[in-house]
Formats: structure tokens, C-alpha cells, sequence
């Protein structure tokens, strides 16, 4: 990958990257298509990270299908797909991590402390591999994407980082390959994720501006279905990801619930009205 990579930017080629864990939909899809028209050259890379995984979490079981992901990428014009094996990325002698002091502190991280450790390592990595020019990431894993931004800035890695928006399916559930593994009556219980953040958005072009009250109707709205429960929801400030009392600035609505044993997380920028 690091001699295709020297060859393309010899010749003078940009080239886009895409990380992913596979099982593509149309959120994969999206960053693709986003990334194939900044560049000469579009890399994606397929790799379920262990090294992001708790050993509680469902490393073994997440899904996969390297068939169709191929020829979705074929499909959507990838020059090239990375497919590491874990024993090449991570050998034996492997003892080096990247990890970030502040951000991973917030939301996902506090219930997963191997998560936003595991990505920044493999980012590293693969930002080392594949040598792209720039770098596309989902806005529904928004705190990875300050994360993944931060650090490039500190480290001062020459890797442009954008983004693109949560792909939603028609009914507004964010799109996951982890909703996969929910049963028909879950994927109905799913939608109160979303429910939560329109109904956020509503209080607040109603003139509440209190996070407080914001997330208890979120609360109410996600336990309100059988079989869900709350991991957080947080109103917090968009750079820092400290949390926000009251609502005078755009905020980042954060939500983590699991519906049954699925763990979904989806998010919405609340911007309140300045009139009101
Ligand atoms: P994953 O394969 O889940 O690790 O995701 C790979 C990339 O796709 C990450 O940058 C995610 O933020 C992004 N992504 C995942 N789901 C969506 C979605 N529904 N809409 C937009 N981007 C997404």
C-alpha cells in the first residue's frame, strides 16, 4: 500500500481517504463519493479494529461481508481497498498508542475507555499507510471526528480531515451497520433515538433553552419503548465537548442507547434561535 501510495503522489495524484469497518450503507457510501471528487485517487480501507473492541463488545460478531462491500466500492469508483489482516497491523511486538488527554474523556469514551484509543492508534497507522492527501469521516460519529481532527493538529500530520453528513434511512434512523443485528420489533423501538433529537429540536424553537428539561424529554422518549435504555445524552459545547446548562450557543445533542444489546448512537447540532 506505502509503494501504491509513493507511486501516486510521484506522479503527482491526490489521493482521498476512507477508513471504515465495512459492511457498507449508504453513510459509507456518502464519505466515498465525498472523497472521490476531492482527489485524483480514492483509498478505502476495510478493518474491524480489535484494538478499539473491549472484550465484552462484539468484535467477533460484527457484521461482515466483504463480497458486496467490494463490489459496492467497485460501484462507487475506489481505486483501491486496504484489507489488513490484525496480525500485520498489530504484531506480536506492537506496543505503541496514540491517545488524546481531553476529548476522549466526553460521551462515548467514558463507557468505552478502549474506544478513542484504539481509533487514534489505527488512524495513525493507516494515515501512515495509505499517505492520502485528505481524509473524509461521518458526522454520526461526531466525537470521533474532533477527535481525529485534534489530532492531526497536534501531531501536525499533512492530512486534510473532512466530513459529511449522518445518512439516514427514510424514517430518520441513522444508519449503521450495527442496525444489522436488530429484530424487527427493535428496529421500530430504534427510531426512538432519532424521536429524541427531533423532539429536542422542537423544545428548542419553542424556546427552551434549559439542557436539563431537553434531556428529560429525551430520556422519556427512548425509555418510553420496551427493551431501551440510556447510556447518555448529553447537550454539550461542539469544540470541547463540556457540558452545556443552558442553551445560548449551537450545542451538540449526543445520544447512546441500547435497544435490547444494541448500542446506537446518533446526533443533531441544536442552533437556537436568537429572537426567541
Ligand atoms: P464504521 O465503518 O462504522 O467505522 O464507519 C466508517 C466511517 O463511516 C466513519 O467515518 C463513520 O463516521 C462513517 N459513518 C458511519 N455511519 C454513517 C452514517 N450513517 N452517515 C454518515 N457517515 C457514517
Amino acid at each position: 500500500m506505502q509503494e501504491y501510495a509513493d507511486c501516486f503522489r510521484v506522479r503527482g495524484k491526490k489521493i482521498a481517504f476512507v477508513p471504515t469497518m465495512g459492511f457498507f450503507h449508504e453513510g459509507h457510501l456518502s464519505l466515498m463519493r465525498k472523497a472521490r471528487d476531492l482527489a485524483d485517487e480514492l483509498v478505502i480501507s476495510i478493518f474491524v479494529n480489535p484494538l478499539q473492541f473491549a472484550p465484552t463488545e462484539d468484535l467477533s460478531s460484527y457484521p461482515r461481508d466483504t463480497k458486496s462491500d467490494l463490489a459496492f466500492a467497485e460501484q462507487t469508483g475506489v481505486d483501491i481497498v486496504f484489507m489488513p489482516e490484525a496480525d500485520s497491523l498489530y504484531p506480536g511486538a506492537f506496543q505503541t498508542r496514540v491517545s488524546l488527554d481531553q476529548l476522549p474523556r466526553h460521551l462515548c469514551g467514558i463507557n468505552r475507555p478502549q474506544l478513542f484509543n484504539g481509533v487514534t492508534t489505527v488512524v495513525s497507522k493507516l494515515f501512515n499507510i495509505v499517505k492520502p492527501h485528505v481524509a473524509v469521516f461521518g458526522e454520526k460519529d461526531f466525537q470521533q471526528l474532533l477527535i481525529i481532527r485534534q489530532m492531526v493538529n497536534d501531531l501536525n500530520i499533512d492530512v486534510k480531515i473532512e466530513s459529511a453528513p449522518t445518512a439516514r434511512d427514510p424514517d430518520g434512523l441513522a444508519m449503521s451497520s450495527r442496525n444489522s443485528y436488530l429484530t424487527a420489533d427493535q428496529r421500530e423501538n430504534a427510531l426512538a433515538v432519532y424521536r429524541s433529537l427531533q423532539n429536542a429540536k422542537d423544545l428548542l424553537e419553542k424556546g427552551v433553552r434549559d439542557s436539563t428539561v431537553i434531556i428529560d424529554e429525551a430520556k422519556k422518549i427512548i425509555l418510553s419503548y420496551p427493551g431501551n435504555t440510556v447510556d447518555y445524552i448529553e447537550i454539550c459545547d461542539v469544540e470541547t465537548l463540556d457540558d452545556v446548562n443552558m442553551i445560548d450557543k449551537p450545542v451538540l445533542m449526543a445520544v447512546a442507547a441500547f435497544v435490547g444489546k444494541v448500542r446506537l448512537i446518533d446526533n443533531m447540532v441544536l442552533v437556537p434561535d436568537k429572537q426567541k
